[in-house]
């Protein structure tokens, strides 16, 4: 009996690229199939040698494949382009359409009737046969088919091939075994010939696709062999020659004895065309690659055999049409493949690949130190979600951070989307979406990975009255605030007034978060980091400084030191000039980045004098500076430090204890003075009012970061 050595499908990655571009913008839901281009590929046999190369040679056959390709769908739409296609390769490559059938769930594809489809198609190569056209055209006998689901939310391309063959049953017989090609010439030069007429044929016709007849003369003084299309089937074989007829076909096959499936349709061919012939020599050719240009020596490596082959006729077949041909999967069952492609055609996927490999640039040609990971992976609160808000979020994502949480209690107003680069015009109308959730929903449109929340959140405020209606509300807000301080890693402050700020620091000081706070004036800004109180810091004595940098509010009482300053930074101001605030932003972000990327992380020291201008050594990016003040007035921008102050109404250890025993009744006796931004309750706690009572003591007794 005649086995057949079966195809194996190869599909380019970039096919299923193309699937998703045909179904999405011409095939939509249409599910009538279309033509797509193929090409077999011939198997090839290496010899290996095995036991760590001291064993002996060995075979190891790859298999013949049908490979399809990105271009699978415009090449079946223009004939130049197959025969181009055909031509980079002449008698290698052949190229074959197949119809491609894509369903459009994956129910469809499970209960698609693959007998019938698989038949219909073996009905259409035996029409082809019977009328002549596969003759002309022998491509028409090994139309290849293709069954798809794809799922584009998961990229997963579920997919079956088929190589439909009619069968013959009985089955056509070899009478012997095959003989390879150098044994069946009579001498070498005859299969030299062989390769240089192969050559000529398959470039000579630019249809070519595989298939031929040969005569071989071995007694004729000359030229021995004669190669022709199938359409000189009777002229070859007529009895007007001597010498036998054969007929050829490309083999893909790889298997040492068996020929490849192309065969099976050819015989049908033969079996129907030429119901006179009931045996025929086959050549299953497979030394095309041989035949460009290589064929000196070709007779030791030629692989190409000749089967003597019996031809069960027509009028015998048991059944007119029996098809076979879907494709075994890689556990040689009758089943179909899936394809995960998420990590490659993703594009949110792709966008994340994307910004991963541009930082991780710098990490290759700038700074090979830099801990990557130690940012990505830092959870930012961003109180504020206005103009520095939006410019620090978008540094923030740039560095790869993905946890991003915005609280704001404010509505997107006209305003806002010019200054405030997250919003947009739509954002603003009908009385304006809730900014916190606006801007989390834009940093998930500008990047969808990231993990962005919104929390609309009125941050209680010292100085301002609660109304008893409101106590509730305000006591579920600071709970709030509190429980979002500790779920995450550094506190951004971000808000255009100081009492806003206040919480946020007492809350970061209290769970030793890392706190940047940046800070405008009309055209100027303060960008710092707040010092991280330490298990150590229990300065809770008279007026003075702790041993650690200080917050926003510790600069009321121990005034940092800028001889330059010529005006009071720390005023609120929401007249600003526009760039001032992408500056201050980039600035604090970056002052995030060096103080993370410094061993001590919050804890580092700032540089101070000479170790100012170089940033220090410590850390791939220097030490951290503790503030950054800069004018755009002469475009001065200078850093400074200041200790943390054991008056500060915001982190000093009486606050922070004051917090920790009282809770919110300490928040509510905070803002009692009902007198904005008076902090009289906070003044008379920390000793703050006393101090301004005695002005001349205080400046004594505090040690300044630097000389007066
Ligand atoms: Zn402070």
């Amino acid at each position: 009996v005649l086995r057949f050595e079966t195809f194996s499908s190869t599909v380019e990655p970039e096919f299923w690229a193309g699937l998703a571009h045909h179904k999405l913008h011409s095939a939509q839901l249409d599910t009538k199939r279309t033509t797509i281009r193929g090409e077999f590929v011939g198997g090839r046999r290496h010899a290996v040698r095995g036991n760590g190369q001291t064993g002996p040679l060995q075979k190891v056959a790859v298999p013949a494949r049908l490979r399809v390709k990105q271009d699978a769908w415009t090449i079946a739409e223009n004939d130049t382009q197959k025969q181009q296609q055909q031509q980079q390769q002449p008698g290698v490559l052949v190229g074959v359409d197949g119809y491609l059938h894509n369903t459009n769930t994956v129910e469809e594809f499970k209960r698609y009737d693959k007998g019938e489809l698989l038949r219909s198609v073996g009905a259409e190569v035996l029409d082809a046969i019977r009328s002549g056209k596969a003759t002309q055209k022998p491509e028409l006998l090994w139309p290849f088919l293709l069954l798809t689901f794809a799922d584009l939310k998961k990229y997963l391309f579920h997919h079956w091939f088929a190589f439909p063959a009619v069968t013959a049953d009985p089955p056509d017989t070899v009478t012997e075994v095959p003989v390879p090609i150098s044994k069946f010439v009579a001498r070498d030069t005859d299969l030299t010939q062989l390769l240089d007429e192969f050559a000529a044929f398959s470039i000579a016709n630019a249809d070519f696709c595989g298939t031929f007849v040969a005569r071989y003369s071995p007694d004729a003084p000359e030229k021995r062999w004669y190669i022709g299309a199938l359409t000189e089937w009777d002229e070859v074989c007529g009895s007007a020659h001597d010498g036998m007829a054969i007929l050829g076909f490309v083999d893909p096959s790889s298997h040492a004895t068996r020929p490849g499936w192309p065969l099976r349709n050819l015989l049908t061919w033969l079996r129907h065309q030429h119901p006179e012939v009931s045996q025929t020599r086959v050549l299953c050719f497979r030394d095309a690659a041989l035949s460009q240009g290589k064929v000196s020596a070709a007779a030791q490596k030629c692989e190409s055999i000749v089967l003597q082959v019996n031809v069960t006729p027509a009028v015998l077949l048991t059944a007119e049409c029996r098809v076979s041909g879907w494709e075994r999967d890689a556990t040689q069952r009758l089943a179909p493949r899936t394809v995960d492609l998420s990590s490659t055609m993703d594009p949110e996927r792709l966008a994340t690949s994307a910004l991963d490999l541009n930082l991780q640039l710098m990490r290759w040609r700038l700074a090979p130190e830099i801990d990557l990971a130690r940012i990505a992976g830092t959870r930012a609160l961003l109180v504020g979600a206005g103009t520095l808000g939006a410019y620090v979020a978008r540094a923030l994502l740039a560095w790869g951070v993905r946890k991003i949480t915005f609280v704001d209690n404010g509505r997107v107003s006209f305003s806002n989307p010019p200054r405030q680069p997250l919003y947009e015009f739509a954002d603003s109308v009908d009385g304006g979406k809730p900014k916190a959730e606006a801007a989390a929903s834009s940093m998930r449109r500008i990047f969808p990975r990231v993990d962005a929340h919104g929390v609309q959140l009125s941050v209680p405020m010292p100085g301002h009255g609660v109304a008893a209606a409101e106590v509730e509300g305000t006591r579920a807000a600071a709970a709030q605030l509190e429980k979002l301080v500790v779920e995450h890693d550094v506190v951004f402050l971000l808000t255009d007034s100081r009492e806003s700020r206040w919480l946020p620091t007492m809350l970061g000081a209290l769970h030793r978060k890392l706190v940047l706070c940046v800070a405008l004036g009309f055209d100027s800004f303060v960008a710092m980091r707040h010092g991280i109180v330490s298990d150590h810091d229990s300065n809770t004595g008279g007026p003075g400084t702790v041993e650690r940098l200080g917050c926003y509010f510790c600069n009321d009482v121990v005034a940092p030191t800028d001889s330059l300053a010529d005006r009071t930074l720390d005023q609120q101001c929401t007249v600003t000039r526009p760039g001032i605030a992408p500056i201050a932003s980039g600035i604090a972000v970056e002052l995030l980045a060096t103080t993370l990327q410094h061993p001590l992380g919050g804890l580092a020291p700032a540089p101070v004098g000479g170790d100012a201008a170089d940033g220090g050594n410590e850390g791939v990016f220097g030490a951290p500076a503790h503030q950054v003040r800069g004018y755009l007035t002469g475009f001065r921008q200078h850093a400074i430090v200041g200790q943390a102050s054991s008056l500060c109404t915001a982190c000093s250890p009486r606050v922070i204890e004051a917090y920790r025993q009282h809770g919110f009744d300490f928040l509510l006796r905070a803002g009692a003075a009902n007198v904005p931004a008076n902090y009289s309750y906070l003044e008379t706690l920390t000793g703050l009012a006393e101090l301004h009572r005695q002005t001349d003591r205080m400046l004594e007794d505090i040690e300044w970061s630097e000389d007066e």
